[in-house]
């Protein structure tokens, strides 16, 4: 048998099969050190595709084997340092919901968002949710920020789960893709997924899963059908994305603005901190890098720093 992986616990998968059916499976232990991978803590994560087979047991199948991915993301694992977990295979893009406030979403925090989706080559979207709580100037600075994201390739949109407005343009967004949904604890998912498919509670699926679990230490995705062709990838607890390995060189690669520079600074290995001739800076003074995204480029600059 063929099918997707839709949920994972961390022992446990849940394989929907490409006839319809939804089957809890396992990997066995042989199998899953064969599946290891440097720097990826588990083998088998939600979105990939598997063959199976039933064991004795009826509505439990062992897992044969795994498709090759067209990617994959990871998050940071909490406990070793380098070590990745991860969450989803297989995506068509990330769609980050942040919000001016309540809770406050930092620039800083959706550049570290678009950095990760860049370093897996999965595309991102930003949807700043919550629009129907902004006053006049507040909207009006966002009109930037929108100008700033669209100017370097990303899509941002806005929305309110309150009034519905935006709702038309998220629902083209997320049309026949496989979307992995992420964002800060408040800004919105579960109500906008609610707007589009009423009735699809990801809070309530969430609860009840964690009660029948008893156990807190797993963070687990989970996939949703939203309608034909469309599912979202839930990631509850999942608070920031990780990044692939990457070299302190690499770090602007992954800033669309920066990589259009690349090979234009005085020196190959150029950090854009403060060697002289630095095309970044350059720009970052006289226009053409915004100041904020610089800022969050030294910021992760300084963090991956920290960690060496
Ligand atoms: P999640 O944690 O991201 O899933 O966030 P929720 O969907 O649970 O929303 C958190 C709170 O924000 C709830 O009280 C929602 O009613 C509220 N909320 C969600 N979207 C909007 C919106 O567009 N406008 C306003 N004013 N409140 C919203
Ligand atoms: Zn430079």
């Amino acid at each position: 048998m063929k099918g997707t992986i839709i949920k994972s616990t961390g022992s446990w998968y849940v394989v929907e099969t490409t006839d319809g059916q939804i089957l809890k499976g396992r990997l066995r232990g042989k199998f899953k050190q064969a599946h290891e991978q440097k720097g990826i803590t588990n083998p088998l994560a939600v979105g990939d595709n598997v063959e199976c087979e039933k064991e004795h047991e009826q509505e439990v199948v062992s897992i044969t084997k795994i498709e090759p991915r067209e990617n994959y993301i990871i998050r940071k694992s909490v406990h070793k340092r380098g070590q990745g977990h991860m969450i989803a295979a297989n995506v068509d893009q990330a769609l980050l919901v942040a919000t001016l406030s309540q809770p406050r979403t930092s620039l800083g925090f959706v550049d570290r968002f678009l950095v990760a989706a860049e370093s897996f080559g999965i595309e991102a979207v930003v949807v700043l949710n919550k629009l129907d709580l902004l006053d006049a100037q507040e909207a009006e600075a966002l009109k930037a920020t929108e100008t700033l994201y669209e100017s370097l390739g990303y899509r941002f949109i806005f929305t309110s789960a309150l009034t519905g407005e935006g709702m038309e343009e998220m629902k083209e967004i997320l049309n026949g893709r496989i979307t992995l949904l992420s964002g800060h604890s408040g800004v919105g998912k579960s109500s906008l997924i609610n707007t589009l498919k009423p009735g699809l509670d990801l809070r309530t699926a969430m609860i009840s899963d964690f009660a029948n679990k008893g156990v807190h230490t797993t963070t687990f995705a989970e996939r949703f059908p939203l309608w034909e062709g469309t599912y979202i990838i839930d990631t509850p607890g999942i608070k920031e994305l990780g990044l692939l390995d990457i070299d302190k060189y690499e770090l602007s690669h992954f800033f669309p603005e920066m990589r259009a520079m690349l090979g234009e600074c005085r020196f190959g290995n150029c950090g854009h901190t403060n060697e002289p001739g630095c095309k970044v800076r350059d720009k970052v003074e006289n226009g053409g890098v915004a100041i904020s995204r610089y800022q969050s480029y030294l910021s992760m600059l300084a963090d991956e720093d920290s960690h060496r």
